[in-house]
C-alpha cells in the first residue's frame, strides 16, 4: 500500500493478494487453521503494522490489530469480518470488511490522525464454518459466548478443533482471555458485501444495514402409506410426497405475502423411494428468515397450520423438529444514524436494508451494539468464484467507512 494510489485500488490488490492464500481450484477455499489461513493472518497483520497497529493472534487464530485513539473516549470500537470462506467461494465476502477499515486506518496514520477511541480490527479466524461444521467461532470467542464443548468437534480427517489449535501453535486454554468485556466495547461495526441484489438494483454502491435476519430451521416429516404404485386406486392413497409438495408451494405462498420474509425448502426425500412405490414417508428442510421475529413467529405459525390442514385432508401424520433458531438482530439506530449520514456525506442516496445472510455481527451483539454497511456486489452472487465488486466501489466504501468512524465519534463525545 503506497499514500498515492486510492484505497479502492489498495482494497483490490490486498483482496487479490488474500485470494491467493486458497487451496486448489475455483474460487477461495480457505478454511479455519489451515496452511492457507495461516498465509492469509501474516499478510493481514504485516498490513495492520504498516497501518500503524499493535497486532497480535488471539487464542481462537483470530488477528486482531489496534489503532490508538487519543484517549478521550476510554471504550473501543471493534470492526472488522472473517478471513475464512466457504469451498470455492469468492474473494470479498468476509475480506473485504478486513482490508476496508485497515486501509482506512492506513489513511488516518499517515496523515498522523487519531480517533477518540482506539479501533480494534479483527479478522476472525472462522465464521463459515466449512471445516468444523461449526460457525462464528473467532466472534464467539471475542464476544465471551465461546461453547468450549465444540473444542472436541472433529473435521472430516478426524482432527479435533482443540488439535487443529495446537497444531496452529495456539493454546485452546487461552480462549477465554480473547474475550471483551461489554463495558470496555463501544460498538460493533462491520462492513460486507450485500450477498443480495438490492443495492444493483436501486444503483447504488453502498446501503446501510437496519437489521440481520433471524433465522428457523425444521425438518419437516410427513408420514402416510407406501403402497404398490399399480394397484393402489389413487382414491385410497395416502401419498407423502404429493402431501409434501403441497406443503411445499404452500410455503412459498405464505412467505411471498409478507414483506421481507424468506422460505426456503432446500431438501427433500422421499421414502422408500423406488418409481413403482407410492411414497409412504416425505421428509423436507424449511428455512424461514425475517428482519423481525414476530413476523417469523407469525408465518411459521401460519405454515405449520397449513401443514396440519393438509396432512389431516390426506391422513398422514406431521413432525417438526426444530434443527435451528437465531433471533433477528437490531442495529443500533444511532449507528444506523451514523450510516446515512455518512453515505449521505459522500452524495449518495441513504438506503436502508436488512441482511437476510448471517455476520459475525450476529455473536457481538451478546456485548454491544452493532452496525453495518453494505457495498454492491455484482448480481448480488457470492459464496462463488464469481462474486465481483468494482474499484470503484471499493473505494466509496472506504471513503464511507472513513466518514463513519468520524461520525461514530461525535454521536460517542
Ligand atoms: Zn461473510
Amino acid at each position: 500500500m503506497s499514500g498515492n494510489e486510492t484505497m479502492g485500488a489498495a482494497i483490490m490488490a490486498m483482496t487479490d493478494a488474500l485470494a491467493r492464500c486458497s487451496e486448489a481450484g475455483p474460487g477461495v477455499s480457505r478454511h479455519f487453521l489451515t496452511p492457507e489461513h495461516k498465509q492469509a493472518a501474516a499478510l493481514i497483520r504485516g498490513w495492520m503494522d504498516d497501518a500503524g497497529m499493535e497486532t497480535h493472534m488471539d487464542a481462537i487464530g483470530n488477528v486482531v490489530g489496534r489503532y490508538r485513539g487519543d484517549g478521550s473516549i476510554g471504550r473501543c470500537l471493534i470492526t472488522g469480518s472473517h478471513q475464512d470462506t466457504v469451498r470455492q467461494g469468492g474473494r470479498y465476502d468476509g475480506m473485504l470488511g478486513i482490508v476496508t477499515p485497515i486501509v482506512c486506518i492506513a489513511a488516518l496514520n499517515r496523515q498522523g490522525r487519531r480517533l477518540p477511541f482506539d479501533i480494534e480490527v479483527i479478522a476472525f479466524g472462522d465464521e463459515e464454518g466449512v471445516r468444523f461444521g461449526t460457525t462464528l467461532l473467532g466472534s464467539h470467542a471475542v464476544a465471551g459466548n465461546f461453547d468450549p464443548g465444540v473444542l472436541d468437534k472433529c473435521d472430516r480427517a478426524g482432527v479435533s478443533i482443540a488439535g487443529a489449535l495446537e497444531r496452529f501453535g495456539l493454546d485452546p486454554a487461552g480462549i477465554p482471555a480473547a474475550a471483551r468485556r461489554a463495558e470496555d466495547v463501544l460498538a460493533y461495526v462491520e462492513l460486507h458485501i450485500e450477498q443480495g441484489p438490492v443495492l444493483e438494483a436501486e444503483g447504488l454502491p453502498v446501503g446501510v444495514v437496519t437489521a440481520i435476519a433471524g433465522a428457523t430451521r425444521s425438518l419437516v416429516r410427513f408420514t402416510g402409506v407406501a403402497g404398490h404404485a399399480g394397484t393402489v386406486p389413487m382414491t385410497a392413497r395416502r401419498d407423502a410426497l404429493a402431501g409434501a409438495a403441497e406443503a411445499i408451494l404452500a410455503v412459498e405462498r405464505l412467505c411471498a405475502e409478507g414483506r421481507d420474509l424468506v422460505g426456503t425448502v432446500g431438501i427433500v426425500e422421499a421414502s422408500p423411494g423406488a418409481a413403482n412405490v407410492i411414497p409412504g414417508g416425505a421428509s423436507f428442510s424449511l428455512d424461514v428468515r425475517a428482519p423481525g421475529d414476530a413476523d417469523r413467529d407469525r408465518v411459521l405459525a401460519a405454515i405449520r397450520e397449513e401443514f396440519e390442514t393438509v396432512c389431516a385432508r390426506r391422513g398422514l401424520s406431521l413432525e417438526i423438529e426444530d434443527v435451528y433458531d437465531e433471533p433477528a438482530v437490531t442495529c443500533a439506530p444511532w449507528l444506523v444514524e451514523a450510516g446515512r449520514d455518512a453515505i449521505a456525506g459522500e452524495g449518495i442516496r441513504p438506503l436502508a436494508l436488512f441482511s437476510g445472510a448471517g455476520h459475525d455481527a450476529v455473536a457481538l451483539s451478546a456485548i454491544c451494539d452493532v452496525g453495518m454497511l453494505f457495498v454492491r456486489c455484482k448480481g448480488g452472487i457470492s459464496h462463488n468464484p464469481a462474486e465481483a465488486i468494482t474499484e470503484a466501489d471499493a473505494d466509496t466504501g472506504a471513503r464511507v467507512f472513513l466518514r463513519y468512524l468520524e461520525r461514530i465519534a461525535e454521536r460517542s463525545a
